[in-house]
């Protein structure tokens, strides 16, 4: 079921009729992976690695699926937070749990050869075509700020750095909160002097973590979808007032022409 409205290239939408409702927008928070760059296609490669070796070493798909994605992910998410350092730990894990499921004695080696494939698998982010420059018509047009989550804020905020963000948007207007929940949303659109929140809007690509907090407090959220959402990430949105475009830069095109 797909919740939300699409939009279409009519520019029809939020702003009714006219663009004159447009104009109300105060504020636009941009979330930073798999809005702007590509993050999830990256996690993904490494787990189909990793389920891979298992698999060569006697573990069904199916099997490794099941623990890794139901039992050991969201106990390391919890643990560890987002981003990346979990997967490590994570991988492990599941090749430990696997072994005891079947009677077997897990192996160190196998087992820091999983953590191994979760280890150093992000790299350099990988920008996504136009998103840097839509951003930097946005931010000519809008006052425009990154609102991005992450559990090791100097290491999310090198990789913002890395993708060349921080050149069109001030670190002033970086903030980075381990979750993003509707009070961690409420408090940075107070923090760039905000205080009717139905004139700030989110863009970003999770509904639980993007839309959810936003459309919680009154503002307006827009979720891109340039490929299909993590399953963590998609939740039921708390209402369907919100708007659809498959890139950010679409998302753009509409709040700026
Ligand atoms: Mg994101």
């Amino acid at each position: 079921m797909r919740f939300g409205r699409t939009m279409e290239r009519s520019g029809r939408g939020w702003c009714g009729e006219s663009k004159n409702g447009c104009e109300m927008i105060e504020l636009v928070l941009v979330d930073f992976d798999d809005t702007l760059v590509e993050t999830a296609p990256a996690f993904q490669h490494a787990r189909e690695a990793l389920f891979a070796f298992l698999e060569a070493e006697g573990f069904s798909r199916d099997v490794s699926h099941k623990v890794h994605y139901d039992e050991v992910d969201p106990e390391l998410l919890a643990a560890h937070g987002m981003g990346p350092f979990r997967m490590a730990p994570s991988f492990r894990e599941t090749y430990v749990r696997l072994c005891r499921k079947k009677g077997r004695n897990p192996d160190p080696k196998v087992a820091e050869r999983c953590a191994g494939l979760g280890r150093d698998f992000l790299g350099r982010p990988k920008v996504m075509d136009g998103s840097l420059e839509s951003l930097l018509a946005l931010s000519e047009k809008i006052p425009t700020a990154i609102f991005s989550q992450a559990a090791q804020t100097q290491y999310q905020l090198e990789r913002i750095r890395e993708a060349g963000v921080t050149e069109i948007i001030p670190l002033d207007r970086v903030r980075i909160v381990e979750r993003k929940t509707p009070v961690t949303f409420q408090e940075v659109v107070h923090s760039f002097g905000i205080h009717e929140p139905s004139h700030a809007t989110m863009i970003g690509n999770s509904l639980r973590s993007d839309i959810n907090p936003a459309l919680a407090v009154g503002a307006r959220a827009i979720l891109v979808e340039p490929y299909e959402m993590w399953h963590y990430d998609n939740v039921p949105p708390i209402h369907e007032d919100f708007l659809r475009f498959p890139t950010f830069s679409e998302a753009v095109s509409y709040l700026t022409e």
